[in-house]
């Protein structure tokens, strides 16, 4: 592997969190100061060990406010030292889409280099439930649920509202399974059942054994550092894009903890797979004002959709930029993120949209409702049929209040303060339904088992987050970065969320991390195959 044991520990770093509890105290004990930078999108933690410390040095009659004024930090004056490096290609970002393409290059004898911004590896990926749609007959047959990659297809568009780009979403459906295969292949390992996740709309939803994207950026970072010797360089943040004769060659990086510029030739060509948007609620407000001032975010810090800038700065058109989505469920204290065997209902205990429906259509029917929020119930079958969580973590939520548990309905609508008729006579109307099969009066087609045994559960409240941003850099079929001619970028390319035209205006769950891996691999392929031609 290239890089130091420094890097190597990082790495292993499960999450951000980490890294200011590995990286502050030898700061502080280094420079006997406590004059330290907090680390970027782990502020929280940052200031937990600052605050830790402080508290340490008054117990042993030091002086907090001397320590503060020694710095450790480098002088203002020093110059910024210019690293000029070669690779045959830069690879912006390590998330799903980066290190995909990453591995691929791997196989493909190409090395790469991948720039990533933050301290960790994985981006939105890393943090993602890991939801992935992929028409799956073998495994699907067993569980008797019939699908087929036109189906697919079919609901991504119309999902979508049939402004994506037919050709893209046919190769995202077409090579959703064989992706799949090939992270089995180094090592990834998903479960046998299939679900829907929210937003799917038909169970062809496949999860890696842990539900989480680390299942994937775990496996992926050793295979590409070790298995094929490409070099990751973390805290190396890209701002541009270097263009000779018309020709992408190559990028400008600085690095975020020191002053260091880098500039990278890269002989055959770029990927750009740096993710989207989605940490900039500001932007996503200027495209989107429907979206509520208040909205959180479930976005690491470091989706700030750098990659459209530096692409559009040099040309690159972009695609459906305005459509932005929300994800009706991303609070915490959810019982499940599969839709089979729960419905939805609001303070008052009534349904109010089909649970199968579109993430565009629940959140907004969200909005809607009093208190901008709704409950998830289910019962002992939904957890005993359910995939995406973990029952002893379900009896956690329980125990810290967060998730409600009864042995009757009445008694669970009473403990979230619902109308206990209201939420019997929604249970009750949605068991007919599992029994005859039919659409009810919201429209909901995806049905189960019967909400009927006991103990039942409530969720948190749940109420919509900004989720992720489906426009981006155009692309085309190869994943090559179209200018506003449609004419490829010669040496320039792009994977992941960073790109548009693949999920229209509403992307469907579970399409994400179909998408990175499966053009990510496309991105790497195509710059190996047109090797200078464009
Ligand atoms: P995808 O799902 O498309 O792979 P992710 O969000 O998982 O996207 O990963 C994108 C990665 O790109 C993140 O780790 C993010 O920090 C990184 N990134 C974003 N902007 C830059 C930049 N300017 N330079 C280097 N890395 C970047």
């Amino acid at each position: 592997m290239k890089g130091d044991d420094e890097l190597k520990k990082i790495i292993s770093a499960k999450i951000l969190g980490d890294v200011p509890i590995e990286r502050m105290p030898e700061a502080m004990i280094e420079g006997q100061t406590l004059n330290i930078d907090s680390v970027s999108g782990a502020t929280y933690t940052s200031n937990a060990i600052l605050t830790a410390v402080e508290d340490c040095v008054v117990q042993a009659g030091g002086h907090v406010e001397v320590l503060k004024l020694l710095s450790n930090k480098e002088d203002n004056n020093e110059q910024t030292k210019i690293i000029e490096k070669e690779t045959e290609v830069v690879v912006i970002g390590s998330g799903g889409a980066g290190l995909s393409a990453a591995v691929k290059l791997g196989e493909l004898n190409t090395d790469c280099i991948i720039l990533e911004k933050m301290p960790t590896p994985g981006g939105n990926t890393m943090i993602t439930g890991a939801a992935y749609n992929a028409v799956d007959p073998e495994k699907q047959k067993e569980q008797g649920i019939e699908d087929s990659i036109e189906l697919h297809i079919k609901q991504t568009y119309e999902g979508g509202d049939k402004i994506a780009n037919i050709d893209l979403v046919t190769i995202l459906a077409e090579n959703a399974l064989n992706s799949i295969k090939w992270l089995e292949s180094y090592g990834v390992e998903f479960k046998e059942d299939i679900v829907a996740v929210i937003g799917a709309m038909w169970p062809r939803t496949h999860y890696p054994i842990n539900n989480r994207g680390s299942d994937f950026i775990n496996v992926l970072v050793p295979v590409a550092t070790e298995q094929y010797n490409q070099e990751l360089m973390l805290d190396t943040k890209v701002s541009q894009l270097l263009i000779e004769d018309g020709r992408v060659v190559g990028v400008k990086a600085e690095s975020t903890i020191n002053k260091t510029t880098y500039l990278i030739k890269a002989t055959k060509g770029v990927i750009i797979a740096s993710g989207g948007f989605g940490a900039n609620i500001k932007r996503c407000r200027e495209y989107n004002p429907n979206i509520p001032e208040d909205i959180r975010t479930s976005n690491h810090p470091g989706a700030t959709g750098d990659g459209i800038d530096m692409a559009v700065a040099i040309g690159a058109a972009t695609e459906g930029i305005e459509y932005i989505q929300m994800l009706p469920i991303a609070g915490g204290g959810m019982v499940t993120t599969a839709i089979d065997n729960q419905i939805f209902v609001n303070q008052e205990g009534n349904r109010f949209v089909r649970e199968d429906g579109r993430r565009d259509t629940m959140s907004n029917a969200v909005l809607e409702q009093p208190g901008k929020y709704f409950y998830m119930i289910a019962d002992q079958n939904t957890l005993k049929s359910d995939i995406t969580r973990d029952p002893v973590q379900i009896e956690q939520y329980v125990k810290y209040g967060k998730i409600k548990k009864a042995d009757t309905l009445l008694e669970l609508a009473e403990l979230i303060e619902a109308d206990p008729g209201n939420l019997v006579k929604a249970v009750e109307e949605f068991n007919k339904h599992v029994e005859t099969g039919e659409i009810d009066e919201f429209g909901r087609e995806v049905y189960q088992n019967k909400i009927n045994t006991p103990p039942f559960y409530a969720s948190a409240r749940q109420t919509p987050k900004l989720h992720y941003t489906m426009g981006g850099l155009r692309i085309n079929t190869k994943a090559h970065v179209l200018d506003n001619n449609n004419n490829p970028i010669p040496g320039l390319y792009a994977a992941g969320e960073v790109t548009g035209g693949i999920h229209g205006s509403n992307r469907l769950g579970g399409n994400a991390v179909a998408d990175i891996f499966v053009f990510g691999r496309i991105a790497a392929e195509s710059l190996v195959a047109e090797n200078y031609l464009f």
